[in-house]
């Protein structure tokens, strides 16, 4: 007898032999979303659909058993009734040949359907390989680009390094990050930011070999590997042309963008000796070339180790300086340029690195911003200037507004508006007495963060002065969407006034304050024909040299005069 049996089918699987379509579609999909979520799920699916095509590829093997199983039942039924017929003696010519026909009828239904199932065990097969081959493409590729990750990057880094000491050559690493590619995201938005990064992922595989590799490391940092070089000259030749061709705008929805290129360049086997090290000194040279300005190449080179030690060292002292109380405030007054008279005092950090060794903030903010430490050490600026300014307040001293600067990542930072609360009721002063000042390029980062913020403190009552000015790349629209009270002209500018150009863009900056009925600050006078120009084009107030140093607080406070006096 023949067993029909039931093939355990399930009803997602197709049986046509295009089991991939889904898999295409997939793909293209997480190309354009390019989200980690996208990726898990994309990844999850693929998964599913190996282990399904890989169950169905076993299930048709099965079967194919089963029908195997089945032909040879059919044979060996066959061959009972001709044996049965025989020793029954009595079967005509007639019936044999209807028992051979069904007997042969069988047999081929049997064939086909063994055919047919072994077609389709085929297909299945060659499914799960291919799902199981594109599984291992995802985890090695990068969603939004399709470009290598990490983990690839670091196989092909190894084989090129056993291969490059076989041949008695080189291997280059070019580290390369984009510079300011945080500001186009925040102010244009995710889709943008990420289209901008097809884009430069395209131009920069246009720039290599096909035996090189171009890898993105995650955000806006990528690596390319050339595997054989025969001096840094090659490498060098090729991070020009990436700089050259990223350089060139990238036409983005309606937007003509332009983005620029830091990169650094390591070599094996000169300096760096193994491929953690190669990976990390390209680091370095690309944080020297961010340093440096930007928008060029530096090849490594073991002094930068040095300046890592040094930085390193730094970071140490600045935890130390916050624990062991060895930061002080000094004060600098702004002064009205018509009368003379101080209208504030701002806040200058000073790090006391040994009894006769005062550090200024150049030298270390930077590392406090990078490091994080910034968050703690301005907690402790704007608190101990407020307390200051409540004490020269109660002596009766008056100074006008205390101005405290504040780094870009503090003002993003969460807890910020809640610690400008906190330190004001804590020290007692009145929210109108403090003035808080920003960078332009710091209030840029995040516009909508950075507007809600800025409405936060204006309903506290602090008041907002954007530093620096000119010295950014605001977008003036949203400058005048923003509630500032305080435009502090840049010192660079002030002290070119002896120039033609400062003496234009001064007299610009002021003339645009004043329509906008905000107060102008010129910082960095130096000089009286400096103090003369400003007075005369009808510069309110000024901050510089020419009329006081900071200083610390004691001897800020004899400036002031008492009130009543
Ligand atoms: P800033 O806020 O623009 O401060 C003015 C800087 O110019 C101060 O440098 C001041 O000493 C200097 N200065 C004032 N008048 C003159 C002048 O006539 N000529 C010249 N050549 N320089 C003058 P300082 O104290 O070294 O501070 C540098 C920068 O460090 C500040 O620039 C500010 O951006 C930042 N900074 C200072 N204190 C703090 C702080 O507590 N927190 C944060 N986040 N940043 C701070
Ligand atoms: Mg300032
Ligand atoms: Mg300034």
């Amino acid at each position: 007898m023949i067993r029909k049996k039931k093939k355990n089918v399930s009803p997602s699987k197709d049986r046509t032999g295009k089991p991939l379509e889904a898999n295409e579609n997939l793909s293209s999909q997480g190309m354009a979303t390019g989200n980690t979520l996208g990726e898990r799920e994309a990844w999850i699916v693929v998964h599913e659909k190996a282990v399904l095509s890989r169950e169905e590829a076993a299930d048709l093997r099965e079967e194919d058993a089963d029908l195997r199983e089945e032909a040879a039942d059919v044979r060996e039924e066959a061959a009972d009734l001709d044996e049965k017929a025989q020793r029954a003696g009595r079967k005509t010519e007639k019936e044999k040949a209807a028992r051979k026909a069904t007997t042969e009828a069988m047999l081929r239904e049997a064939n086909e359907q063994l055919i047919i199932a072994t077609v389709h065990s085929q297909t299945m097969t060659d499914a799960a390989e291919q799902a199981t081959k594109q599984m291992t493409h995802l985890a090695e590729h990068d969603f939004l680009t399709g470009l290598p990750i990490r983990v690839l990057l670091a196989d092909r880094l190894a084989q090129a390094i056993t291969l490059a000491q076989r041949h008695g050559k080189k291997v280059a690493l070019i580290y390369l990050d984009l510079d300011h590619f945080k500001h186009i995201n925040d102010s244009l938005g995710h889709e943008v930011g990420d289209k901008l990064l097809q884009s430069v992922a395209k131009r920069l595989q246009a720039c290599v070999r096909h035996s090189d590799t171009v890898s993105r490391h995650g955000g806006d940092e990528f690596v390319v590997l050339l595997p054989e070089v025969e001096d840094v000259q090659s490498a060098v030749h090729i991070a020009e042309k990436l700089i050259e061709a990223v350089a060139k705008p990238h036409l983005i929805g309606n937007h003509r963008l332009h983005i620029t290129l830091s990169i650094g360049i390591s070599i094996y086997p000169d300096v760096s000796k193994d491929a953690e090290e190669v990976i990390r000194n390209a680091d370095s040279a690309m944080y020297y070339a961010k340093k440096s300005g930007r928008n060029k190449y530096q090849v490594f080179t073991p002094n930068m180790n040095i300046r890592t030690v040094w930085r390193h060292a730094v970071e140490q002292g600045l935890h130390q300086a916050l624990d062991q109380s060895k930061f002080v405030l000094h004060y600098q007054p702004k002064v009205n340029l018509a009368t003379g008279a101080i209208t504030g005092a701002e806040a200058l950090l000073r790090w006391q690195r040994s009894p006769h060794r005062l550090v200024i903030p150049t030298q270390f903010m930077s590392i406090a911003e990078d490091s994080g430490l910034i968050i703690q050490i301005g907690k402790w600026v704007l608190r101990e200037a407020c307390r200051q300014a409540k004490a020269w307040l109660q002596a009766g001293r008056e100074f006008g507004q205390i101005s405290v600067n504040i780094s870009a990542k503090e003002f993003l930072s969460k807890g910020f508006l809640s610690s400008v609360r906190t330190i004001l009721d804590d020290t007692g002063l009145e929210p109108h007495r403090l003035e808080i000042e920003v960078t332009e390029s710091g209030l840029m980062h995040d516009a909508q963060q950075t507007t809600a913020t800025l409405f936060a403190l204006k309903d506290l009552g602090v008041d907002i002065a954007i530093d620096d000015f000119g010295t950014g790349y605001s977008c003036l629209s949203n400058l005048w969407n923003f509630p500032i009270d305080t435009f502090k002209i840049d010192q660079s500018f002030v002290q070119d006034i002896d120039g033609d150009a400062g003496e234009a863009i001064v007299s610009v900056i002021i003339a645009m304050g004043m329509n906008l009925k905000q107060r102008v600050v010129a910082e960095g006078v130096e000089t009286e024909r400096q103090f003369a120009f400003l007075k005369s084009h009808c510069c309110a107030e000024g901050q510089g040299y020419y009329f006081g140093r900071p200083v610390a607080a004691e001897e800020f406070t004899k400036l002031l005069t008492v009130n009543g006096s």
